[in-house]
């Protein structure tokens, strides 16, 4: 595809400013193909990953149409609606729409649960164009009576495989069957399993599809190594890797919200400041350990996958799997988190060897071997099959993690602490 820029995709001079004053130079691929089919009206099915620019290849569009459409929206009654996964993420698409639409004169408001539904009743009862909602809070809005859908004219689900590992599936559909018959839909999944794809077949009509990454293929930009380490030693490979400089904007993630909490007092005592970010936590702690993370004032946030869904921080160095994560996909969801809007990343993944299998699982859907690393103090043996190819690192290094490796710098001296614990 010819490189190619904002202006000619058709967007008005607003929104161009808009993106220029967010310092985007040209559009991403997922925008490239997306932008031109929806300003013509139809239907969408995008398939992408976060990081790739999808948000902003379905809210210009959308912005553009809304700014253009004769009919103001009454009170309660938006015309296009966002339906998002998790509190965090829809907060990010909010944020989104509102920078993109600067100028435009459109009302926005964002819903989820959580938090009081005071305000956000109170929002809805202004003129809304747009509304970008978790399902259930939505739901019980719906039911209140506090907002109708009969005028929504654009109609977006994004993550749409994460809203249905989630559970979101009847809640969504009921949100489906309050909307009106016409519409705009848009459909965004970075997997296409086939629940997601018969969702699709569902909501949209005659849809174009684009697809920037094939489903479940890793991002290409992240450099992946596994350490094999019994699940004890975790913690001390933890701080051990810490203590390198190059690891300066950390996600780790753990499997469970109990985990994540130790995990984050662990490496709090060892002198790094660190958060945590899970279910448990109220939405406005949740907020404040993403902001303190954002603005670098926190070096490692711990996360559970649900929290961490969506989340868009830029400049994270390194993505740690303390844990394994279970269903294969999750591991591209929270390698995703590195290496975004171009830059490159480094994923870390903690194996222990019950834990194998899952890591068979993760290089099978993503075809890449993850490269072993032997020369740190906690090394087991994984168990056959041996390694037949080159390492990664053979074919895409750089001056990366590699270059420093803190186990090969002060294995001896590690080892023989981890020996005397
Ligand atoms: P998303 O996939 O929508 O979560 O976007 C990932 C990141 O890319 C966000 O930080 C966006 O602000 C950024 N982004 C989106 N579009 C562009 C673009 N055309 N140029 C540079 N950055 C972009």
């Amino acid at each position: 595809m010819q490189p190619t820029s904002f202006s000619s995709l058709g967007l008005i001079e607003t929104i161009l400013r808009a993106l220029r004053a967010r310092g985007y130079a040209a559009p991403t691929p997922i925008q490239q193909q997306a932008i031109p089919y929806l300003l013509a009206g139809k239907d969408l099915l995008g398939i992408a990953q976060t990081g790739t620019g999808k948000t902003a290849a379905f809210a210009l569009p959308v912005l553009q149409q809304l700014a253009g459409a004769a009919e103001r929206p009454r009170p309660r009654t938006p015309h296009a609606l966002v339906l998002a996964p998790t509190r965090e993420l829809a907060i990010q698409i909010h944020d989104d729409f509102r920078d993109y639409g600067a100028g435009l004169g459109l009302g926005q408001t964002v819903i989820l649960g959580g938090v009081s539904q005071r305000p956000q009743v109170a929002a809805l009862s202004r003129c809304i164009d747009i509304v970008v909602a978790t399902p259930g809070r939505l739901l019980d809005l719906l039911e209140q009576g506090h907002v109708r859908l009969s005028r929504i004219t654009h109609f977006i689900l994004d993550e749409a495989d994460r809203m249905l590992d989630m559970g979101f599936i009847h809640d969504v559909k009921k949100i489906i069957r309050k909307l009106p018959e016409r519409r705009h839909s848009l459909l965004f999944s970075a997997t296409m399993p086939s629940d997601v794809a018969s969702l699709a077949g569902e909501i949209l009509h005659r849809p174009e599809r684009v697809e920037v990454t094939p489903a479940a293929t890793t991002v290409d930009k992240v450099r992946q190594y596994v350490y094999f380490v019994n699940s004890e030693d975790k913690p001390a490979l933890l701080r051990e890797l810490l203590d390198d400089p190059a690891l300066s904007r950390v996600l780790v993630f753990a499997r469970t919200k109990h985990r994540a909490n130790r995990v984050a007092q662990k490496i709090t005592a060892a002198g790094v400041t660190a958060d945590a970010i899970h279910g448990n936590k109220s939405q406005n702690a949740r907020q404040g350990a993403l902001e303190r993370f954002r603005r670098g004032r926190s070096r490692v946030l711990v996360a559970t996958d649900i929290a961490a869904r969506g989340l868009d921080v830029d400049g994270i160095s390194h993505v740690i799997n303390f844990e394994l994560p279970h269903e294969p996909e999750s591991y591209v969801h929270r390698i995703g988190r590195t290496a975004r809007a171009g830059a490159s990343g480094c994923a870390l993944s903690f194996c222990a060897l019950d834990e194998v299998p899952q890591l068979r699982a993760i290089e099978k859907l993503t075809r890449v071997e993850l490269e072993m690393v032997r020369d740190q103090p906690f090394h087991v043996s994984p168990p056959a099959p041996q390694r037949k190819r080159p390492p990664q690192s053979a074919r895409t290094h750089g001056a990366g993690y590699r270059g420093r490796n803190a186990a090969a710098r002060s294995g001896g001296r590690r080892r023989r602490r981890a020996t005397a614990a």
